[in-house]
Protein backbone atom coordinates (compact mmCIF):
# COMPACT_ATOMS: atom_id res chain seq x y z
CA UNK A 1 0.00 0.00 0.00
CA UNK A 2 1.27 3.10 -0.96
CA UNK A 3 1.31 5.83 1.89
CA UNK A 4 0.22 9.14 1.79
CA UNK A 5 3.67 10.59 1.29
CA UNK A 6 4.08 8.61 -1.80
CA UNK A 7 1.05 9.07 -3.41
CA UNK A 8 1.39 12.68 -3.12
CA UNK A 9 5.05 12.72 -4.57
CA UNK A 10 4.18 10.74 -7.24
CA UNK A 11 2.71 13.20 -9.82
CA UNK A 12 5.34 15.91 -10.10
CA UNK A 13 4.11 16.59 -13.49
CA UNK A 14 1.38 18.34 -11.85
CA UNK A 15 0.90 20.96 -9.05
CA UNK A 16 2.06 19.23 -5.49
CA UNK A 17 -0.80 18.68 -4.00
CA UNK A 18 -1.63 19.42 -0.52
CA UNK A 19 -4.10 17.23 2.36
CA UNK A 20 -6.50 18.35 4.30
CA UNK A 21 -9.29 17.26 6.66
CA UNK A 22 -12.53 16.24 4.66
CA UNK A 23 -15.02 18.80 5.50
CA UNK A 24 -18.62 16.88 4.57
CA UNK A 25 -17.73 13.55 6.10
CA UNK A 26 -20.90 11.85 7.35
CA UNK A 27 -21.14 12.06 11.07
CA UNK A 28 -19.40 9.08 12.35
CA UNK A 29 -16.47 10.33 10.24
CA UNK A 30 -16.40 13.52 11.14
CA UNK A 31 -13.34 14.19 12.86
CA UNK A 32 -13.25 15.57 16.75
CA UNK A 33 -12.32 18.90 17.53
CA UNK A 34 -9.45 17.05 19.84
CA UNK A 35 -7.65 14.40 18.04
CA UNK A 36 -4.21 12.46 18.37
CA UNK A 37 -3.11 12.59 14.84
CA UNK A 38 -2.78 16.12 14.02
CA UNK A 39 -3.08 15.57 10.17
CA UNK A 40 -6.72 13.58 10.00
CA UNK A 41 -7.94 14.46 13.36
CA UNK A 42 -8.40 10.74 13.97
CA UNK A 43 -10.92 10.14 11.30
CA UNK A 44 -8.49 8.41 8.96
CA UNK A 45 -8.70 9.46 5.81
CA UNK A 46 -7.95 12.71 4.16
CA UNK A 47 -9.10 14.03 0.79
CA UNK A 48 -6.22 15.29 -1.37
CA UNK A 49 -6.74 19.18 -2.32
CA UNK A 50 -6.37 20.08 -5.57
CA UNK A 51 -7.99 21.83 -8.61
CA UNK A 52 -10.90 20.57 -10.28
CA UNK A 53 -9.29 18.08 -13.39
CA UNK A 54 -6.68 17.19 -11.77
CA UNK A 55 -6.38 13.43 -11.35
CA UNK A 56 -6.60 12.61 -7.44
CA UNK A 57 -9.44 15.20 -7.25
CA UNK A 58 -11.98 14.32 -4.96
CA UNK A 59 -10.20 12.03 -3.86
CA UNK A 60 -9.83 10.29 0.07
CA UNK A 61 -6.91 8.83 1.10
CA UNK A 62 -5.68 6.45 3.61
CA UNK A 63 -4.07 8.82 6.80
CA UNK A 64 -0.74 7.23 8.00
CA UNK A 65 -2.32 6.67 11.27
CA UNK A 66 -5.30 4.81 9.80
CA UNK A 67 -2.44 2.80 7.80
CA UNK A 68 -0.32 1.54 10.74
CA UNK A 69 -3.80 0.57 12.80
CA UNK A 70 -4.70 -1.38 9.99
CA UNK A 71 -1.29 -2.49 9.70
CA UNK A 72 -1.33 -4.20 13.35
CA UNK A 73 -4.94 -5.28 13.18
CA UNK A 74 -3.67 -7.34 9.71
CA UNK A 75 -0.85 -8.79 12.81
CA UNK A 76 -3.23 -9.50 15.29
CA UNK A 77 -5.36 -11.22 12.36
CA UNK A 78 -2.35 -13.14 12.00
CA UNK A 79 -1.33 -13.97 15.33
CA UNK A 80 -4.81 -15.28 15.84
CA UNK A 81 -4.67 -17.64 12.73
CA UNK A 82 -0.88 -18.64 13.16
CA UNK A 83 -2.53 -20.70 16.95
CA UNK A 84 0.50 -18.71 18.82
CA UNK A 85 -1.87 -16.85 21.16
CA UNK A 86 -0.66 -17.49 24.55
CA UNK A 87 2.80 -18.41 23.32
CA UNK A 88 4.46 -14.96 22.98
CA UNK A 89 6.89 -15.39 25.49
CA UNK A 90 8.72 -18.04 23.78
CA UNK A 91 11.36 -16.39 21.82
CA UNK A 92 15.26 -16.63 21.63
CA UNK A 93 15.34 -14.02 23.99
CA UNK A 94 13.79 -16.08 26.97
CA UNK A 95 15.58 -18.98 25.71
CA UNK A 96 17.94 -19.91 28.43
CA UNK A 97 21.51 -20.58 26.06
CA UNK A 98 23.31 -21.03 29.55
CA UNK A 99 22.16 -24.94 29.32
CA UNK A 100 24.58 -27.28 28.79
CA UNK A 101 24.82 -28.50 24.60
CA UNK A 102 21.97 -26.00 23.62
CA UNK A 103 24.39 -23.13 21.84
CA UNK A 104 24.43 -24.96 18.28
CA UNK A 105 20.80 -25.93 18.29
CA UNK A 106 20.23 -22.05 19.38
CA UNK A 107 22.38 -20.68 16.54
CA UNK A 108 20.74 -22.89 13.99
CA UNK A 109 17.05 -22.10 15.02
CA UNK A 110 18.05 -18.53 15.22
CA UNK A 111 19.97 -18.79 11.66
CA UNK A 112 16.68 -20.74 10.19
CA UNK A 113 14.47 -18.19 12.10
CA UNK A 114 16.10 -14.91 10.18
CA UNK A 115 15.98 -16.85 6.52
CA UNK A 116 13.58 -20.05 6.87
CA UNK A 117 14.80 -22.73 4.21
CA UNK A 118 14.03 -26.09 3.58
CA UNK A 119 13.02 -27.89 6.89
CA UNK A 120 14.43 -28.09 10.58
CA UNK A 121 13.84 -31.82 12.41
CA UNK A 122 14.48 -30.87 15.91
CA UNK A 123 14.20 -34.44 18.15
CA UNK A 124 14.86 -34.62 21.80
CA UNK A 125 13.10 -35.64 24.43
CA UNK A 126 10.22 -33.53 26.56
CA UNK A 127 12.21 -30.85 28.49
CA UNK A 128 15.05 -30.43 26.16
CA UNK A 129 13.46 -26.71 24.68
CA UNK A 130 13.07 -28.03 21.08
CA UNK A 131 9.34 -26.49 21.44
CA UNK A 132 10.44 -23.42 22.99
CA UNK A 133 13.02 -22.82 19.84
CA UNK A 134 10.14 -24.24 17.44
CA UNK A 135 8.22 -21.40 18.81
CA UNK A 136 10.47 -18.96 18.97
CA UNK A 137 11.57 -19.31 14.80
CA UNK A 138 7.61 -18.86 14.71
CA UNK A 139 6.63 -15.89 16.51
CA UNK A 140 10.13 -14.15 15.44
CA UNK A 141 8.44 -15.05 11.68
CA UNK A 142 5.32 -13.66 12.39
CA UNK A 143 7.21 -10.46 14.14
CA UNK A 144 8.44 -10.05 10.98
CA UNK A 145 5.46 -9.50 9.50
CA UNK A 146 4.90 -12.76 7.68
CA UNK A 147 1.34 -13.36 6.80
CA UNK A 148 0.96 -16.80 6.93
CA UNK A 149 2.89 -18.73 10.01
CA UNK A 150 1.07 -21.47 11.51
CA UNK A 151 1.67 -23.41 14.84
CA UNK A 152 0.15 -26.67 15.58
CA UNK A 153 0.57 -29.48 18.11
CA UNK A 154 0.10 -33.16 15.86
CA UNK A 155 -2.23 -34.28 17.99
CA UNK A 156 -4.37 -31.23 17.82
CA UNK A 157 -4.29 -31.19 14.15
CA UNK A 158 -4.98 -34.73 13.59
CA UNK A 159 -7.75 -34.02 15.83
CA UNK A 160 -9.12 -31.14 14.14
CA UNK A 161 -9.01 -33.25 10.89
CA UNK A 162 -10.49 -36.27 12.44
CA UNK A 163 -13.56 -33.81 13.00
CA UNK A 164 -13.29 -32.16 9.80
CA UNK A 165 -12.39 -34.89 7.12
CA UNK A 166 -15.44 -37.58 8.60
CA UNK A 167 -15.54 -39.90 5.36
CA UNK A 168 -19.41 -40.50 6.27
CA UNK A 169 -20.34 -37.25 5.90
CA UNK A 170 -18.26 -36.94 2.65
CA UNK A 171 -16.47 -33.51 3.26
CA UNK A 172 -13.57 -33.13 1.38
CA UNK A 173 -12.60 -29.48 1.38
CA UNK A 174 -11.62 -27.34 4.53
CA UNK A 175 -10.17 -24.14 4.77
CA UNK A 176 -8.04 -24.83 7.84
CA UNK A 177 -6.15 -27.85 6.24
CA UNK A 178 -5.36 -25.24 3.36
CA UNK A 179 -3.86 -23.31 5.63
CA UNK A 180 -1.53 -25.65 7.06
CA UNK A 181 -1.00 -27.50 3.60
CA UNK A 182 -0.09 -23.64 1.97
CA UNK A 183 1.66 -21.45 5.14
CA UNK A 184 4.82 -19.92 4.22
CA UNK A 185 6.06 -21.70 7.80
CA UNK A 186 4.59 -24.23 9.45
CA UNK A 187 5.52 -25.57 12.43
CA UNK A 188 4.33 -29.21 13.83
CA UNK A 189 4.81 -29.59 17.36
CA UNK A 190 5.30 -33.28 19.28
CA UNK A 191 4.86 -35.58 15.58
CA UNK A 192 4.73 -39.05 16.71
CA UNK A 193 2.46 -38.86 19.77
CA UNK A 194 -0.85 -38.74 17.69
CA UNK A 195 -3.21 -41.83 17.69
CA UNK A 196 -5.64 -41.57 15.43
CA UNK A 197 -7.96 -42.69 12.84
CA UNK A 198 -6.09 -43.88 9.53
CA UNK A 199 -8.35 -41.03 7.54
CA UNK A 200 -6.80 -37.90 9.65
CA UNK A 201 -3.32 -40.22 9.36
CA UNK A 202 -3.59 -40.01 5.71
CA UNK A 203 -4.63 -35.86 5.54
CA UNK A 204 -1.14 -35.66 7.98
CA UNK A 205 0.38 -36.89 5.28
CA UNK A 206 -0.78 -35.07 2.21
CA UNK A 207 -0.21 -31.62 4.70
CA UNK A 208 3.54 -32.89 4.51
CA UNK A 209 4.23 -34.27 1.45
CA UNK A 210 2.74 -31.23 -0.28
CA UNK A 211 5.19 -29.03 1.77
CA UNK A 212 7.76 -31.53 0.97
CA UNK A 213 7.03 -31.27 -2.80
CA UNK A 214 7.04 -27.51 -2.39
CA UNK A 215 10.22 -27.92 -0.14
CA UNK A 216 7.66 -25.41 1.82
CA UNK A 217 9.70 -24.17 5.18
CA UNK A 218 8.75 -26.42 7.87
CA UNK A 219 9.70 -27.08 11.17
CA UNK A 220 8.94 -30.55 12.92
CA UNK A 221 9.85 -30.99 16.81
CA UNK A 222 9.34 -35.01 18.04
CA UNK A 223 10.70 -37.00 20.82
CA UNK A 224 9.10 -40.25 19.43
CA UNK A 225 11.73 -42.93 18.03
CA UNK A 226 10.95 -42.98 14.33
CA UNK A 227 10.03 -46.58 13.82
CA UNK A 228 6.94 -45.30 15.66
CA UNK A 229 6.24 -42.47 12.86
CA UNK A 230 4.53 -43.10 9.71
CA UNK A 231 7.79 -44.42 7.57
CA UNK A 232 6.75 -42.01 4.27
CA UNK A 233 7.03 -39.10 6.54
CA UNK A 234 10.49 -40.49 7.66
CA UNK A 235 11.44 -40.46 4.48
CA UNK A 236 10.83 -36.77 4.05
CA UNK A 237 12.30 -35.95 7.18
CA UNK A 238 15.39 -37.43 6.51
CA UNK A 239 16.15 -36.29 3.47
CA UNK A 240 19.70 -34.32 3.73
CA UNK A 241 18.99 -32.23 0.11
CA UNK A 242 15.87 -30.72 2.31
CA UNK A 243 16.19 -31.44 5.90
CA UNK A 244 18.43 -30.26 8.40
CA UNK A 245 18.09 -32.12 12.12
CA UNK A 246 18.89 -30.77 15.50
CA UNK A 247 19.33 -34.06 17.86
CA UNK A 248 18.83 -32.40 21.13
CA UNK A 249 20.23 -34.84 23.85
CA UNK A 250 21.80 -38.60 23.37
CA UNK A 251 18.05 -40.10 23.40
CA UNK A 252 17.96 -43.94 23.53
CA UNK A 253 16.18 -44.15 20.50
CA UNK A 254 18.86 -43.37 18.38
CA UNK A 255 21.17 -45.15 20.26
CA UNK A 256 18.90 -48.41 19.69
CA UNK A 257 18.82 -47.72 16.02
CA UNK A 258 22.37 -47.85 15.88
CA UNK A 259 23.48 -44.29 14.61
CA UNK A 260 26.80 -42.83 14.45
CA UNK A 261 27.98 -40.65 17.47
CA UNK A 262 27.00 -37.50 17.92
CA UNK A 263 27.60 -34.24 19.43
CA UNK A 264 24.99 -33.30 22.20
CA UNK A 265 22.86 -30.35 20.77
CA UNK A 266 24.98 -30.44 17.50
CA UNK A 267 23.08 -30.86 14.24
CA UNK A 268 23.27 -34.08 13.42
CA UNK A 269 23.13 -35.32 9.69
CA UNK A 270 24.45 -38.52 8.86
CA UNK A 271 21.32 -40.18 9.61
CA UNK A 272 22.06 -42.86 6.83
ZN1 LIG B 1 -4.43 10.54 10.87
Amino acid sequence: MRSTRELLNGHHHHPRPTVAPPADLPEPLRPPDTGACPRCHDAGWLRVEVSVGHPSFGRMIRCDCLIEKETKQRGRENRRLSQLDGLEDRSFESFDTSVEGVEDAFAITKAFADEPDGWLVMTGRVGSGKTHLAVAIANARLAAGEQTVMFTVVPDLLDHLRATFDPSRGIDYDERFNQFRNAFLLVLDDLGTENTTPWAREKLFQIINHRYNERLPTVITTNRPFSEIDERIVSRMLDRSLSRAIVFDRAEDYRQRGQPGYVRGKPFRPYR
